[in-house]
């Protein structure tokens, strides 16, 4: 394309390189690209599925909400959270928004009765949601700026480079559209959603663009496609647009006060009394999900709720 059409935008390299890689393989887990915390351990589901079905049960109990996830993987967060929420009674429908064709099939292995979407408008009208997106918009492209000139991708010298380099500032139309959509649909709808990514608390600077291929970070130009193409999520943009879609939009915590608040810690007890030779691994994995070197601290999460509805646990001052 840049041979035939000249140079593309970083955001259009970003979004063109993830979908042919999304498209044509599992990328998660120890034989793949990236682990995710719903791959490291059964917990992290259950914790978010706990909160789920608190918040649901304080608004009522609405008998027609959805479980909605955005980019769902495997389909392994969904089942342990699905599991947590179907024993506090939650007897909803399974709608997934994904792209891939091949990872489409992964989750129809786990949710046979799950339906599946391109976008949240498609989703049956008039139902509450309880809305989960975990590293899903740190795929969404990202446009880069130095200064007021957008950063495109060209060839040189046979070789992929950037037309202009120096102190770059990082936006995402593609995320805030989605964030926009997801306040104005839970707005119209009621429900709540929870976001977990990695990424800032604030708006700030920064070029934040970054390939991961075999559990290594790698070249952002090199082999597009071919190795996972991801940027930190800026949760204050995201919430500044959800609310613009009418919702309410909690603070942002770290993936480790929230589990740490929403008791990981008694999880871990009491998965280890129920199977004690696995004792070991429950405690590695906590540590994994809440150690701030590990996913304790980059990571964040941030609720979105519509106004009827309460805010979900784990975000109190
Ligand atoms: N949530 C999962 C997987 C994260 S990987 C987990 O935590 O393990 C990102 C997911 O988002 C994949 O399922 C990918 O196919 C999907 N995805 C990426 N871009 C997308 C887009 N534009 N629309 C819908 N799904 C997308």
């Amino acid at each position: 394309m840049i041979r035939a059409g000249g140079p593309v935008t970083v955001e259009r390299y970003m979004a063109l390189s993830n979908a042919h890689y999304y498209a044509t393989r599992d990328p998660l887990g120890a034989a793949g690209d990236f682990t995710t915390a719903p791959e490291i351990s059964q917990m992290f589901g259950e914790m978010l599925g706990a909160a789920l079905a608190d918040c649901w049960l304080r608004a009522g109990a609405p008998a027609d909400a959805l479980y909605v996830e955005l980019g769902p993987g495997r389909g392994t967060l969904a089942a342990d959270a699905l599991r947590v929420m179907r024993t506090a009674g939650f007897a909803g429908e399974v709608h997934f928004i994904e792209t891939s064709p091949l990872l489409r099939d992964l989750q129809w292995q786990l949710h046979p009765d799950a339906e599946w979407h391109l976008e949240l408008v498609t989703i049956p009208e008039d139902r509450p949601l309880l809305l989960v997106a975990n590293e899903f918009f740190d795929a969404l492209p990202v446009r880069q700026w130095v200064g007021d000139e957008e950063r495109r991708v060209t060839i040189e010298n046979d070789r992929l480079a950037f037309t202009v380099n120096g102190a770059v500032r990082e936006d995402s139309p593609a995320r805030d559209a989605m964030a926009w959509e997801i306040g104005a649909q839970l707005d119209v709808r009621g429900g709540v959603a929870l976001i977990i990514d990695y990424g800032h608390a604030r708006s700030g600077k920064g070029d934040t663009l970054q390939a991961v291929r075999g559990h290594r970070y790698a070249d952002v130009l090199a082999d597009p496609g071919e190795q996972d193409l991801t940027a930190h999520v800026d949760f204050e943009a995201l919430a500044r647009a959800a609310s613009a879609g009418g919702v309410e939009a909690t603070r942002v915590v770290s993936q480790r006060e929230w589990l740490e608040r929403l008791g990981i810690a008694a999880r871990v007890e009491a998965l280890a009394k129920a199977h004690p030779e696995r004792a070991d691994e429950f405690a590695t994995a906590r540590k994994r999900l809440c150690d701030p070197d590990a996913m304790g601290r980059l990571f964040k999460v941030m609720a979105v709720h519509s106004r009827p509805w309460p805010a979900p646990a784990g975000f109190e001052p």
